[in-house]
């Protein structure tokens, strides 16, 4: 049974997203579409990777006052020395980094946050004038709480995408390959615009916030697998690089099952390749 139902088609919202008053709007990223389909008004963004950077931007572009609950979550720049970002992270076998090795260093990371067309930044987001908070903690009786570490997440931000500059230039002068200097990216080098002193509280009434969007991840509905021994005790998969620890039972497309490149369209052939060996094996097996 090779399970391919994904674990990115349930919006995770923390739990205290339930004490928002009724009359707010709340909506998940994968729900969002543009700023008119939303009611008028402030807009408070939780989460700042990939989905709450690009939704924040756009909200802004169209003229809304956008919040932006920040989290400690990297950052990649969209082109660098005359590639995309993906093509680099490809040919220097940087997105062949495993599982095993990633958890050598901590907890597997959530994928940074890049703009689509452009580099999006906590920074660039700031000047254009999104407001950026600290995480968000709580809610109590429509006063939003938020830590004070805004700043720390822009740091943080900026160490990853310099590490991973700096691990591209190496290959470049490793393998001697003729790629122009890097450039100065304009959202990488303009400076944070940080609320002074840090906001953190929020009456959402006073500040006019109508809509809370939730960028704050997804989870797999693997509800209707009733296999036992394959789930955890949150309903997700127990899996080794997509391996159930129940033979014949295989876990596709999940982020970061075997390496970095996982959970992306770049790696079904070689992960479906693994699957399917198995499967013939257990065949060859039992005939
Ligand atoms: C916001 C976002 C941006 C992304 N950007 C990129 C990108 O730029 N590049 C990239 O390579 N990857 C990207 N990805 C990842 C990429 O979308 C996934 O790697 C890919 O979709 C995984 O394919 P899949 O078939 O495993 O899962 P899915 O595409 O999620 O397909 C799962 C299917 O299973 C079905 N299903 C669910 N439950 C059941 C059931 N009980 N019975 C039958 N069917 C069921 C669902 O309806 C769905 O059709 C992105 C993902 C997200 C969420």
């Amino acid at each position: 049974m090779v399970i391919a139902s994904s674990n990115q088609n349930c919006p995770a919202r923390p739990p205290f997203s339930a004490l928002l008053p009724p009359k707010v709007q709340q909506i998940d990223a994968s729900a969002y579409r543009n700023a008119s389909g939303l009611d008028s008004g402030a807009v408070l963004v939780v989460g700042s990777a990939q989905s709450g950077g690009q939704i924040a931007e756009d909200l802004v572009q169209a003229g809304r006052t956008v919040f932006l609950a920040t989290g400690r979550v990297g950052r990649l720049p969209r082109m660098y020395r005359g590639r995309h970002i993906s093509v680099w992270l490809v040919l220097s076998g940087l997105i062949d980094v495993t599982r095993r090795e990633i958890l050598q260093q901590g907890p597997v990371p959530g994928r940074p946050l890049t703009g689509a067309l452009h580099t999006i930044s906590l920074q660039s987001l700031s000047a254009q004038g999104v407001v950026l908070l600290g995480r968000l903690t709580g809610v109590d009786d429509g006063r939003l709480s938020f830590s004070d570490d805004a700043e720390e997440h822009v740091r943080h931000a900026d160490e990853g995408s310099a590490k991973v500059r700096s691990q591209i230039d190496a290959y470049i002068a490793r393998n001697g390959i003729d790629a122009p200097p890097a450039e100065p990216d304009p959202a990488e080098v303009i400076g944070a615009v940080l609320p002074n002193p840090p906001i953190r509280s929020i009456d959402l009434a006073a500040r006019g916030i109508t809509t809370v969007i939730w960028c704050t991840g997804f989870r797999g509905d693997f509800g209707w697998v009733r296999v036992p021994a394959v789930l955890d005790a949150q309903g997700q998969p127990l899996h080794d690089n997509g391996f159930a620890s129940v033979p014949g039972v295989y876990f596709a497309g999940l982020p970061f099952a075997i390496s970095r490149r996982s959970g992306t369209i770049l790696a079904i052939a070689e992960e479906a390749a693994l699957f399917v060996e198995d499967i013939q094996r257990r065949l060859d097996t039992c005939l």
